[in-house]
């Protein structure tokens, strides 16, 4: 779905190397302080100590910007946009955990190049139209925020990310979005001449969707009592047959059955036929728990009405449609599910975000898994002190509605100038 969208608004796929040398890492100042203490370092090949150490990538700017250092030399070769989906590597000191904090994790990263800010400005708009269509396809509900600028990527200029909750109350950070304007540029020397024959240092935008951790926010957001849920978009099965023969149609019902199954494909749906040997009971929880969207009940009353027997996994509703109605009856199922799963994740989003005048109903809200939004003055002592209290962090606050500060800051009682969302993170 990502590289679809890339592609059609002109990204290109590459694929850069995964170990990068130091010279090339430290070249921009501030990234290398952000990124120094969750690196992996490569010292050794073989019997011998390298003479010069190299890196796994923990992300690629400082692997890809000297190599687009030399490919742009005017306008003609702006704008520039790859992307890639690789692996990076973090030496996380906390506790790692499955798909949220991984040492190695997939990711989809884009880096774009600008002959000015205003055209990296667009590309950011861009990249945030893209990835909210990822993620609305997905069904999953999110803040998208404006880091503080303490909490904004090493070296870019400003960083929005995308928070999605968790059952928890801790947010986890899908997808991010930076304005690097020309601090890599200068770094790494990426100058294009312009129209006037100018030498012009170029603009950068770069993003990056974290795969698993937007797997684990479909799998949290969406599971329910019965297991997982999968938008029908990305299940790997979005239909099961079940045959529920009864002894004398046996044969019967199973040959209809298969009958199903291959109307179903051809309709181009992944479909799979379960005639295995447990109960159709049984098959029935197998398949709720993997969360395949629609399951297909074939009978005997089935065979003999040439009918069918759909069951949607969100609602649990049955319907019984004619034989010739089944896929668009699927279709329609897919549609109503994923609708019921969007409603249903905006509500637990809108549930759980309050709002906090004073340290002691911040530090219980936190407590109690929500997301709290307070008023700040912008000043990092006070964001310090909301850590310190409530062991929420300041977030950041909201691009795509104005939020006005209706009361002080939250800590020293003075002018507040954002209205940011405060919770625990991963
Ligand atoms: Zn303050």
């Amino acid at each position: 779905m990502l590289e679809d969208l890339l592609e059609s608004t002109g990204h290109d796929p590459m694929l850069f190397p995964v170990a990068i040398s130091e010279d090339a890492f430290a070249k921009e100042a501030q990234h290398i302080e952000g990124f120094a203490a969750e690196v992996f370092w490569i010292t050794r090949a073989g019997r011998r100590k390298l003479d010069k150490k190299m890196l796994l990538r923990p992300t690629s700017e400082t692997a890809m910007y000297p190599m687009f250092a030399q490919w742009i030399r005017s306008h003609a070769d702006l704008p520039l946009k790859i992307y890639q989906s690789v692996c990076v590597y973090r030496y996380e000191t906390k506790a790692t955990r499955p798909l949220l904090r991984p040492r190695e994790f997939i990711w989809n990263e884009a880096h774009t190049v600008h002959e000015d800010w205003s055209s990296a400005e667009k590309q950011v708009e861009e990249a945030l139209r893209i990835y909210n269509d990822v993620y609305e396809r997905l069904g999953l509900a999110y803040y998208v925020l404006k880091r503080p600028d303490f909490d904004k990527f090493a070296g870019a200029v400003y960083s929005i990310a995308f928070d999605s909750w968790n059952p928890d109350g801790r947010v986890n950070q899908i997808g991010t979005v930076h304005n690097l304007g020309e601090n890599f540029a200068k770094a790494f020397e990426i100058t294009y001449e312009d129209a006037e024959g100018n030498h012009r240092n170029v603009s950068q935008v770069c993003y990056g969707l974290g795969i698993s951790r937007t797997l684990a926010a479909v799998i949290a957001q969406h599971g329910d009592d019965h297991g997982l849920v999968l938008p029908p978009e990305i299940a790997p099965i979005q239909v099961v047959v079940v045959p529920i023969p009864y002894r004398e149609s046996e044969g019967k019902v199973e040959a209809y059955a298969k009958e199903v199954y291959e109307s179903i494909k051809k309709a181009g749906f992944r479909v799979q036929i379960d005639d295995g040997e447990r109960t159709p009971g049984e098959k029935f929880y197998h398949w709720e728990m993997h969360g395949v969207p629609v399951r297909v009940e074939v009978g005997p009353r089935d065979l003999k009405e040439k009918r069918v027997t759909i069951s949607e996994r969100v609602s649990l509703q049955r319907r019984i449609v004619g034989f010739d109605e089944t896929a668009s009856t699927i279709k329609d199922m897919f549609n109503s599910l994923m609708e019921n799963l969007r409603k249903k994740s905006h509500s637990v989003l809108e549930e759980m975000t309050v709002n906090a005048k004073d340290s002691s109903s911040l530090k219980k809200a936190v407590e109690d898994k929500k997301i709290v939004r307070v008023c700040w003055c912008e000043n990092v002592g006070c964001a310090e002190t909301i850590k310190d209290e409530s062991g929420g962090e300041i977030r950041g606050y909201r691009i795509d509605v104005e939020e006005k500060p209706e009361s002080p800051c939250i800590v020293c009682g003075k002018k507040a100038e954002k209205v940011v969302y405060v919770a625990k993170a991963y």
